[in-house]
């Protein structure tokens, strides 16, 4: 590539700076399920983009309604103003939702949604009069982005060792089980996991629990799908216990595990369902925080006279009028094409691929998938567990291909239109890869 460019100001992202910049990879546009990289050449994205563009990239219905809205609104102040396509997507997102889950409540990102979230689950509790329930209960290996709530309940030590903590929180264990390694879809072994719940209620007492969050199926840490009867048992003791269930469904919202969400997808109804990444596409960054009528009416009955605020929170880019007009359109799209249908269709071909081509490969520890996700596990060469992945997906990015690496795995998350054509170049070129790894 002709590097004319200075990159020494941009801090990069969640990136290996220093590696980055001896040997960039620019990717300068997308169409479908193809990057252009600096060099002109076609970059098949095996991870939808960072798991938000499962529609393809640049669909033009998405770009039309951006460019619209543009024109005619570029901006609302959101603090006591609304605007009309705020209030459409809201009852276009709720209506999505499984049953019960009717109030939206704006964000910028998927951290800025875990940490909405449980800003709302402590402020209800403190509406309820429960002025002890403050404590929260996440999950190892968990990510629910990077702000300090996030972080604090995120099970990624990795991402927790140089920030400290902010919340009282404790983590129930995570539920990749040696015994369940290669498993197809969903692990039959592991809902007692859930029951640990009982030892925290034990330990702290469940006055002091206000929520339990959870991704009914994890994504950053590798693609873990909850083992059979795990969330099942899980709502059972909140409810039990009165504790709140969040469910973090940046990753599995709007169509990536088959079904509109993962609560759909698992049979299980949070209190709270947090969206992002796919709301809009990737195109415009927006998420979402969904709250059950119960939440959303005990803030509107405490609220005192009808001016003042029930919720001292928000950001200056909720509902930002772009990302709603993109999000609209980006819902259509996702219900004309019946793309979660599509996945759950399609999922048992990118099974078989992953499973067949995959696990008997060197150093491949664990296959695991469900919908369009799929990872592998790869064992640490020496003391370096980040290693092999990094190297299998620089030379996946030689060979063309776009996959995700993060902690010992390698993650794949196929455009809901991907063809099968290209799903199998993905893992064609990974099995490649991976016969020729050190
Ligand atoms: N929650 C989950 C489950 C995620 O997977 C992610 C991002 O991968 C986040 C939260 C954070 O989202 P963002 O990077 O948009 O802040």
């Amino acid at each position: 590539m002709a590097m004319t460019l200075n990159l020494d100001a941009y801090w990069m992202p969640y990136t290996g700076n220093r590696q980055f910049k001896k040997d960039p990879r620019m990717i300068e546009a997308a169409h479908g399920v193809w990057f252009t990289d600096g060099d002109g050449r076609q970059v098949l994205d095996g991870h939808s983009g960072l798991w938000t563009s499962g529609l393809g990239h640049a669909r033009p219905e998405i770009t039309e309604a951006v460019r619209r809205q543009m024109e005619q609104l570029d901006f609302c102040p959101p603090f006591q103003f609304g605007h009309p396509k705020a209030f459409e997507l809201a009852t276009k997102i709720a209506g999505l939702m499984p049953e019960g889950l009717d109030h939206v409540f704006y964000t910028n990102s998927g951290s800025e949604s875990a940490d909405t979230s449980l800003k709302m689950a402590r402020a209800y509790w403190q509406l309820k009069g429960a002025l002890k329930k403050t404590r929260f209960i996440g999950r190892q290996k968990g990510y629910h982005g990077v702000n300090f709530g996030g972080v604090a309940v995120g099970g990624i030590p990795a991402n927790k060792k140089l920030f400290g903590e902010v919340l009282e929180t404790d983590h129930l264990s995570h539920t990749v089980l040696p015994q369940n390694a290669f498993t197809r879809g969903m692990p039959e072994q592991g809902a007692h996991l859930a029951d640990e719940l009982e030892l925290f209620v034990e330990r702290y007492g469940a006055e002091t629990i206000a929520a339990v969050i959870v991704e009914p199926m994890g994504g950053s840490a590798g693609v873990l799908p909850p083992p059979v009867g795990y969330l099942q048992r899980l709502r059972a003791l909140c409810d039990q216990h009165d504790v709140l269930l969040i469910f973090d469904e940046v990753i599995t919202g709007f169509g990536r595990c088959g079904a509109m969400t993962g609560a759909d997808a698992f049979g299980v109804v949070p209190d709270i369902l947090n969206v992002a990444k796919q709301l809009t596409n990737g195109a415009v960054p927006m998420g979402a925080v969904i709250a059950s009528s119960e939440i959303h009416d005990t803030f509107m009955a405490n609220g005192g006279p009808d001016y003042v605020l029930e919720f001292a929170h928000g950001y200056t880019y909720s509902a930002h009028p772009v990302a709603c007009a993109a999000g609209l359109a980006a819902l259509d799209i996702l219900v004309d094409e019946k793309l979660p249908e599509r996945v759950a269709a399609d999922a048992p071909f990118f099974e078989a691929l992953l499973h067949d081509q995959l696990t008997d490969k060197p150093h491949v520890s664990d296959v695991r998938n469900y919908g369009f996700a799929g990872a592998i596990t790869l064992a640490a060469r020496g003391d370096e567990p980040l290693r092999r992945p990094y190297e299998v997906a620089m030379a996946m990015w030689e060979r063309g291909v776009l996959v995700r690496y993060g902690g010992d795995t390698i993650q794949m998350a196929p455009h809901f239109v991907m063809e099968k054509k290209h799903m199998e170049q993905m893992v064609g070129t990974l099995a490649e890869c991976l016969k020729v790894l050190k």
